[in-house]
């Protein structure tokens, strides 16, 4: 039986689990892939203080795993489908068939990134769909390619794919963008990007690999093809939470939790991109970690067991 487990090695995952050991908590975290979370689809991060240049999204995270690894916390890979609580005890149920008894628990699990559900996207994704720039933009050297979605992540991503593409369009839905002002300023005055407001993707069209979108101008109803050899889809998150109890989800599927981050079953946390109001920020996340670990050291201590 460990005091706590943590699940998920994303920033929130990994911050609670430095404070958790530092606390004196027998602890462990589990994780599905590989430590580092979303973060590490980000190429660049400006905004987490300590760094006067930006890092790089694998770096920040790859920091975070060695200095909790240092510290003495334990990372098992492993794939949780539930997390039942019996007796006051957590049972912690992965896709191996075996489960994991704690004294509390902590979900930080993060978000996934959301699909657009037009025909083709499923069937050109790795031909010409993509959902990290990151990863993929460097296949589209001097290739025309388009950005989808108004919000930071489309911002960032799209200045990031015009270091590689000869031209990017950002095809918004609405007529503004939603991301942060420094963020827009810097694409709009990019002279390889071009916004298209007012209109959604309604199709992805390709033979082997992508040739074109459809679009629907939105003010208009008009639909037109456009050219592009490159599609990245950034349209925001859905929190990854089916293997926690319905009881302390909300309607949208993210875990509520209170100040201290404890959900609404006792012993139970929930930290960073997955929980309700997360302003899905790594710093907010790490920030979320250490809350929670706070907060689970408080609760393992304090209880008569
Ligand atoms: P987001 O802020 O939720 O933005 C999603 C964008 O996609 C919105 O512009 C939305 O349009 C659009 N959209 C949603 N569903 C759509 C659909 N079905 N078809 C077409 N467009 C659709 O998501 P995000 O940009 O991934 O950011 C997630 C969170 O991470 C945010 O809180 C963001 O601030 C944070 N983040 C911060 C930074 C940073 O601080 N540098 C970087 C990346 C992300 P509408 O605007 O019309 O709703």
């Amino acid at each position: 039986m460990k005091e706590l487990i943590i699940i998920g090695a994303g920033p929130a995952g990994m911050a609670a689990s430095i404070y958790a050991v530092r606390a004196g908590l027998d602890t462990l975290v589990l994780e599905k892939i590989s430590p580092g979370g979303q973060v590490m689809l980000t190429y660049e991060i400006e905004n987490y203080p300590g760094f006067i240049e930006p890092v790089e999204g694998w770096q920040l995270a790859s920091n975070m795993e060695q200095q909790a690894r240092r510290l003495g916390v334990t990372i098992e890979s492993k794939d949780v489908v539930s997390v039942e609580k019996y007796d006051e005890i957590f049972h912690v149920k992965t896709t191996d068939g075996a489960f994991l008894e704690g004294r509390a628990v902590i979900a930080a699990t993060g978000a996934s990134l959301k699909r657009l559900g037009v025909p083709g996207e499923s069937e050109f994704t790795g031909r010409g769909v993509s959902y990290c720039a990151t990863c993929d933009a460097a296949f589209f050297k001097d290739r025309v390619t388009a950005v989808v979605g108004g919000g930071n992540t489309a911002l960032e991503e799209a200045l990031y794919l015009t270091r590689f593409a000869s031209k990017v369009y950002i095809i918004h839905r609405r007529d503004e963008f939603r991301g942060q002002k420094i963020l827009q300023d810097r694409v709009l005055s990019n002279p390889k990007i071009e916004p298209i407001f007012d209109t959604l993707v309604t199709q992805v069209n390709g033979d082997e690999k992508v040739y074109s979108i459809t679009l629907q101008n939105k003010k208009t109803g008009e639909s037109r093809e456009l050219a592009i050899q490159g599609l990245f889809i950034f349209i925001g998150n859905t929190s990854n939470t089916t293997y926690l109890p319905e009881q302390v989800l909300n309607d949208s599927g993210e875990v509520k939790v209170d100040m201290k981050m404890q959900t609404l079953m006792s012993g139970l946390f929930a930290a960073g991109d997955l929980r309700e109001n997360s302003l899905r920020q790594v710093l907010m996340a790490a920030a979320d970690g250490a809350t929670a670990a706070i907060s689970a050291y408080e609760y393992i201590t304090h209880k008569d067991w």
